[in-house]
């Protein structure tokens, strides 16, 4: 991203040292502290797909995915494009934001998740490398599945009563209701290549993350 400075008064003499660290300030102002933080997604599913990760936030609307993509994700220059995992205790905080060469519609991105087995694979895995896309999630009720498909407590829709209620034929499972879900991927990706993960007491020394825990949590708890 360029930045001009334009210079109002006549008779200021500036250096070109001086001009730099007014840009390195400027564009510190603008990718840290102006772009509003985003969390009205259902969360991020972690898949291989095209022989790489892919980081998928899940949106539940297909039209709000599709101008989410257009308005923000679109303008964002791949290689700036961060995404931060800080952890506490049995949950993460998501961090994800960009440079944009629309800055006006840029957003962050953020979610507190619990942890979970695709998490732990895509941190085990992600090689430094992930595909981001957006995902289109709908809730699936039990006539509406395939018999092998799988509930979210881990059986399939074979193993649950289809009466009245659906519940979990297993003994020591307490699913009271069958649920699954379906994630239809977007085509559209962007290369991630700026992905770490932090422990909270270090978030001080990552301007992104910081950012976002300063926003939405410190500045929030008391
Ligand atoms: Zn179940
Ligand atoms: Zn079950």
């Amino acid at each position: 991203m360029s930045l001009t400075i334009k210079l109002r008064y006549k008779g200021i003499t500036i250096n070109s040292d001086q001009i730099n660290n007014l840009k390195a300030d400027l564009s510190q102002m603008s990718s840290q502290s102006s772009i509003p933080w985003f969390d009205d997604f259902f969360g991020v599913a972690y898949r291989y797909f095209d022989l790489r990760m892919n980081v998928v936030p899940l949106i539940s609307d297909r039209k709000e995915s599709a101008s989410l993509w257009h308005d923000t994700i679109h303008w964002w220059l791949d290689p700036s494009i961060k995404i931060r995992f800080v952890e506490t205790g049995d949950k993460y905080w998501f961090i994800m934001g960009a440079d944009s060469q629309k800055p006006e519609s840029n957003l962050n991105f953020f979610k507190v998740l619990p942890k979970s087995e695709n998490y732990e694979r895509f941190k085990k895995g992600h090689g430094g490398e992930a595909y981001l896309r957006l995902g289109v999630y709908t809730k699936k009720s039990l006539d509406e599945v395939k018999k092998n498909a799988i509930c979210n407590c881990g059986h399939e829709a074979i193993d649950h009563d289809e009466g009245d209620d659906d519940v979990c034929l297993y003994n020591d499972c307490d699913c009271k209701k069958f649920s699954s879900f379906q994630v239809n991927l977007l085509k559209r990706k962007k290369t991630i290549t700026d992905i770490a993960f932090l422990d909270e007491k270090d978030v001080k020394d990552d301007p992104l993350a910081w950012n976002c825990l300063n926003v939405n949590k410190y500045s929030k708890s008391e």
